[in-house]
């Protein structure tokens, strides 16, 4: 039987579906607009892999130690910015959460979805093409269009094309993701740019960020934040700072660029060591403004649905955007595999595939939206940012005629998901958030899971 898959993009939410596909497709084509690896900025940071990410990265046949490298994370320390003192410490997490270096999760998952046929299923390796931007996508007649001319048809089209997708613009019209009022500069360093630091300094960075002995580390300052933790075994340390568009040189107008160092820099003069001495080792910085979106109204329509951040992008204070990634590529694979993988059906299983995982994923919106730095900070920052976005310059951004998020015409949902998840107290929140497994949430998640889909 003929199945044919186009994914949007090579991020996460793609290749991990097409790892999760290869065996029942006919053919999985990954179309993405980057034209080197290096242009995905995969390398420039790392993220944690909880429990519910680690469970289908393993399903998946990609183990987070022998294929990714990555690093456990014993607990978060929450630290004083000028002194270091432990404000609270929370841990120890579960074995099976981890820290891993992007591109490390990324080479494994292309092995995996390219890569020879290891389990001798017969099954034909995906096929990853780079520099296809894409330009149209036709969710009628599964035809897909990238800037280059080329037109790709399939049966099934998966949007993993991230937070400025164009696969959704073709579902949801009304869609807007707009500025959250926060950016983050980030960074990866290894142990040669700090070597030449006192030997006492490497200690102590070793206690908190070495692959034996790795910490999450939130290092905070009222208005802006440092997260950093190691993210691989030969030693890879991540790191971000986040801090208020208002602070930062244009980021309203770059989504993503180079960051400057000197300004990075200079954020972090008053911090404590050792931190302040490995900070200035940082060899060089990513920066990215951040976006957030209310729930949308549907994911799919025709042969065609989003995943990722592309159908559910969320400030990354829950850090598990990326692991949601993985959950929607296991539960589409899942829905297929109820419908026997056959392109006539395909429409059931997207349509169930959304019931599956709408709420999840919009409580976890929810929850990783609400940010700990307090509501009126929060607010005043994203004012900030939705008055100096000029309109016109961004066809995602609306002009500043109401507050946030409140003209969104979803409305509706987003009380529903407000109600659900205020029946959460913080601890089982957490552990509903990490704990996710499919078959758990199959035979115990119904309450989570729509009846039938919104339109
Ligand atoms: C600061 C920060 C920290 C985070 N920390 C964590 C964490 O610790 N744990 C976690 O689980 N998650 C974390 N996340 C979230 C996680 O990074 C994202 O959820 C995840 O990368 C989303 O993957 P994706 O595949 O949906 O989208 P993306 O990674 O954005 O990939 C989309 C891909 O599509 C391509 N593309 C876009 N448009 C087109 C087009 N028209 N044609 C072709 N290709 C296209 C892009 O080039 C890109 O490669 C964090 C996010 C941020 C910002």
């Amino acid at each position: 039987m003929t199945f044919r898959v186009t994914c949007i993009g090579a991020g996460i939410a793609s290749l991990s579906a097409a790892v999760a596909l290869r065996k029942h497709a006919s053919s999985i084509i990954l179309l993405e607009a980057a034209g080197s690896i290096e242009q995905m900025n995969v390398r420039a940071a790392g993220l944690t892999l909880l429990p519910c990410g680690t469970t289908v990265l393993q399903k998946l046949g990609v183990d987070p130690v022998r294929d990714v490298q990555a690093v456990r994370v014993q607990s978060i320390l929450e630290l004083d910015w000028e002194d270091g003192s432990l404000r609270r410490e929370t841990g120890p997490l579960p074995p099976t959460c981890f820290a891993a270096h992007r591109g490390a999760l990324f080479d494994a998952l292309v092995k995996k979805a390219t890569g020879a046929d290891v389990d001798g299923d017969g099954s034909p390796p995906a096929q990853l093409l780079l520099g296809k931007k894409v330009v149209d996508v036709d969710v009628a007649s599964g035809k897909v269009a990238t800037e280059d001319g080329s037109v790709y048809e399939s049966d099934l089209i998966i949007g993993g094309d991230g937070v400025r997708s164009i696969t959704r613009r073709a579902i949801v019209k009304e869609a807007i993701v707009q500025p959250s009022g926060l950016s983050v500069y980030r960074w990866t360093m290894s142990p040669s740019d700090w070597a030449h630091l006192p030997q006492d300094a490497k200690a102590r960075i070793d206690d908190l960020v070495g692959p034996e002995n790795n910490h999450a580390n939130v290092i905070d300052a009222g208005e802006k934040r440092i997260v950093t933790y190691g993210c691989h075994e030969s030693g890879l340390v991540t790191g971000a700072l986040l801090l208020p568009d208002y602070e930062v040189p244009r980021t309203t107008e770059d989504w993503a660029s180079a960051g400057s160092l000197t300004h990075l820099l200079s954020k972090m003069q008053d911090l404590h060591e050792p931190f302040k001495s490995l900070m200035s080792c940082i060899p060089a910085c990513g920066l990215w403004q951040l976006r957030k979106q209310a729930p949308l109204r549907t994911w799919y329509k025709g042969k065609a649905i989003i995943l990722g951040d592309a159908a559910h992008p969320m400030l990354p204070f829950q850090a598990v955007a990326g692991c949601l990634a993985m959950e929607d590529a296991e539960a589409l694979q899942y829905c297929l595999g109820a419908v026997g993988h056959r392109p006539e059906r395909v429409a059931e299983a997207l349509s169930q595939t959304f019931c599956m995982r709408f709420i999840r994923c919009s409580i976890i919106q929810h929850f990783s939206n609400s940010s700990s730095f307090g509501n009126e900070f929060m607010e005043k920052a994203a004012r900030w940012s939705l008055e100096n976005n000029k309109q016109g310059q961004d066809d995602n951004v609306v002009p500043v005629t109401s507050s946030g998020l409140d003209h969104v015409v979803q409305r509706d949902i987003v009380e529903r998901v407000r109600e659900t998840a205020v029946a959460f107290d913080a601890r089982t929140a957490s552990s509903w958030v990490m704990g996710y497994t499919l078959d758990d949430f199959v035979k115990n998640g119904r309450r989570y899971i729509l009846e039938r889909p919104y339109v």
